[in-house]
Parts: C-alpha cells; structure tokens; sequence
C-alpha cells in the first residue's frame, strides 16, 4: 500500500476500544482482552502502621511491598555530628578532630530500608 486513502465522509470511528493489533491484522475480532480491574485498594493499602525504628535492624513488614523484612540499616551522620564537628572546628582543634564525631556511633542517624523493594521507611534519629 503506497497510499493512505482518506476515510470515507460519515466515518466515525469508534468512541472507545481502538482495534486490537491481531484485530487490525487479521480482521478477527478477537476475544477482547479484558483489562483485569484494578483491585480495590482497601485497608491493605491503607500505610498507618508507625514502625517503631531503632538504632538496629527492625523486623517488621514493609508498607510498600508488604513484605515481612528485616529492615537494612544504614548510619549516616546526623546533625548532631555535623554541629558537634563544626564546634570543634571553631574553637580550634583543626587537626582532624572534627571529623570525629563523624565517626562516632552515637551521633549517627540510622536510616531504615526495605531490603525487598529498597523503600525507605525511616530513621532513628539519635
Ligand atoms: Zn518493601
């Protein structure tokens, strides 16, 4: 087919269900693929769970995929360790002390994520 033909006056097309692609090829209307209805998220859906985040991995089901996890923890530093090491800094230890409180545990926030779907879901804050 080298040319498209206009369609002819009156033609008007279908308001909804455009053909299928094996409808297009073959002219057979095939069994309508009947889009599955999305089910009702209900309660299921509903995230109101207020998982209780500790400084270690927390067991607990993920809200996004619904999995029961062991969350995967990961310390970063918090404010805490940022102020403490800019008042280091200021009062002039310079030599390196004021990456410590980087370093220190306890000033760590720990952040929880869901090792299944990789969500977040929180962190403890120190
Ligand atoms: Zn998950």
């Amino acid at each position: 087919m080298s040319k498209s033909e206009p369609p002819p006056y009156g033609f008007v097309p279908p308001p909804q269900a455009p053909p299928s692609y094996a409808q297009a090829i073959n002219g057979v209307n095939a069994a309508a693929p009947l889009t599955p209805q999305q089910p009702i998220l209900t309660a299921q859906h509903i995230v109101t769970t207020v998982i209780p985040l500790g400084p270690h991995s927390t067991h607990t089901i993920c809200p996004s995929c619904g999995c029961e996890i062991n969350t995967k923890t990961k310390t970063s530093p918090g404010l805490i360790a940022y102020v403490s090491g800019f008042l280091i800094a200021v009062f002039g230890c310079w030599l390196g002390c004021c990456l410590i409180p980087c370093c220190i545990d306890e000033c760590m926030d720990v952040h929880h994520n869901c090792p299944a779907c990789g969500s977040y879901l929180g962190r403890h804050r120190r």
